[in-house]
This record gives C-alpha cells, structure tokens and sequence, in this order.
C-alpha cells in the first residue's frame, strides 16, 4: 500500500516514483482525455457516469481505446484498493493516443496509454463560500470534450489563485459560459439556471445531479445561458465540480453576490451530500 498511487499501462507503484515514456502523445499535443472522480470506502462516486463520458470523450477525439469497461473499471479499483487509509480519496484517470515518435498526425498501430493516479483528498465544506474572479473565455470550441488540453484554465487558475479566489468564471462577451475546471448555476426567482451543454462548456456530471435534484425537490429547472449582469444579480450562484461538489459563491471582482436564497441553496447542497454519502456507503 501507498499514499498515493500512480499507474501506467498495467505497472503500479508509489506516485512520486512512476514515470511516463517520453513518446507519450501527452506529452507534445496533450493529446488525449481524462476523468476524475471522489472515492469514499474505496467506491469510486458516480463512476459509470464518467466511465460513459470517457468513452464519449475518445469517440471524439477518434482515440481507439479498446479496453472493455469492465477491464478499465477493474484497473481503476486496483488502484484504489493500493492506496492506504484517507476519508476521501481522489480518482483520475487519463487515456492517450498512445507512443510514438512526435508527429501531428495520428499514429498507426499504436495502442492508446491508460494513466491512473490516486491519492488523499480533502473536500472543501460546502459552508465555506467561494470566491471567484471573471476572465473572458478564451478556450477554443471543444469544450464538451474532457481533454488535456487544458492551459486557458491553467491560466485563469492562476490568475483567480493570484487574487486570493478559488475559481475563474468565464464568459464569452456578456454570456457566462462556465469556470476553469467546474459549471456554475445560479437561482433566480426559485428557478435554478445553468447553461446549456453545447460546445462550450463540459457536460459536468456535478451539474447534472445538480439539476436532477432540484427537480427531485420540486425546484424549477431552466438550461439556458445567461448573462454577466444576471450572474452578479442571481439570488445564489452555485459552482459544480466532482472534486469539491457543490458550492456557494459569496463574491465575484471583490463584489458580493448571492446570498439572497439560502434556504434552496442549503436543500441542493444537503440533498448533493446525501447523494454522495448512500452512494459511496460500505
Ligand atoms: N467544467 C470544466 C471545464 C471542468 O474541467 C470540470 C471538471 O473537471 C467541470 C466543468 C465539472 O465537471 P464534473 O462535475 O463532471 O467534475
């Protein structure tokens, strides 16, 4: 067992000591996809969820990955079964066009690289507001695809870190499109509003038990886009993400925003916990 565990194409050990080939298509064009997940008692959450948006993911990026689900989903656990003791611990996995000497167009015959870490995580409590700053989107137009191709998030981290915030909200002239590495939803009037999944964010598996609980909980649901002024008016602005769930926003530049609907906003996050709990229950 290790604290923290690393995998690539079949061989295991502890994360700070594997190494990748230097022919790893990652490595030149971030050519390939990923996914990640919390695990709770060693059950990876929602995994066939992600395990259908991987696949989604190579079929659109024609990576030829043919490795049955039930071969990956036993892969995933054998790494997670080698990782000691934590609460939580943090799944992800990435899939490559494989090795072979740097060239822009696809390699023949090259089997694709399966990449498995998995170590301690701490989630954030879902009491403890975020603070985001907003940048102009300047990813391209494949947002839909969970690739690793991932510098104008890395950038927009970066910059949100530089300010003391937690995340970017990112817009695309007035329309908010979503943030560097979760959706965003706000609640309006009792309607919980998100953008719809087009090219231009990542279809977030977060976001979609998000809006299948407010459902549940009898919360009107609308997927359309909406704008700057509507996200810094909302009565709760609401950030997704597999890694930290579901939080509340509490500033936007340094200007306050929500806080006017804190009781849906605390049945959603309850209803999320919950959710996760009996899901990842022994
Ligand atoms: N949007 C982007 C750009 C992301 O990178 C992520 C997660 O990594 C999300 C949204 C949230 O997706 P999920 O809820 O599936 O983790």
């Amino acid at each position: 067992m290790w604290e923290s565990v690393g995998y690539y194409n079949g061989v295991m050990g502890p994360l700070e000591e594997m190494q990748v080939p230097m022919g790893d298509r990652a490595l030149y064009f971030g050519d390939g996809i990923y996914e990640a997940t919390c695990v709770a008692n060693r059950i990876p959450f929602a995994l066939e969820e992600h395990l259908d948006r991987m696949y989604n993911s190579l079929r659109l990026l024609e990576i030829p990955f043919r490795m049955e689900r039930e071969r990956v989903r036993a892969e995933l656990q054998r790494v997670i079964d080698a990782a000691a003791d934590s609460p939580i611990h943090f799944l992800y996995w990435q899939i490559t066009r494989g090795n072979s000497p740097r060239n822009h167009v696809f390699p023949q015959g090259v089997e694709p690289s399966l990449m498995i870490f998995v170590k301690p995580h701490a989630m954030k409590p879902m009491d403890i507001p975020y603070k985001l700053i907003s940048l102009e989107d300047n990813r391209f137009n494949l947002c839909n695809i969970k690739t690793l191709n991932l510098i104008p998030s890395v950038l927009a981290n970066q910059r949100a870190a530089e300010r003391g915030c937690d995340e970017a909200v990112l817009h695309r002239g007035s329309r908010v499109t979503e943030c560097a590495h979760s959706n965003i939803s706000i609640l309006k009037d009792g309607v919980l509003r998100t953008a719809p999944t087009d090219e231009l964010i990542l279809p977030g598996i977060t976001r979609k038990h998000l809006l299948a609980l407010a459902k549940e909980h009898g919360i009107p649901v609308l997927e359309e886009p909406f704008s700057m002024v509507e996200l810094m008016n909302a009565d709760e602005v609401i950030v997704t993400s597999s890694s930290a769930l579901c939080m509340k926003v509490e500033s936007i530049d340094g200007i306050p925003v929500g806080g006017k609907d804190p009781q849906r906003l605390k049945l959603l996050q309850d209803a999320y916990l919950a959710k996760f709990q009996r899901e990842t229950a022994k």
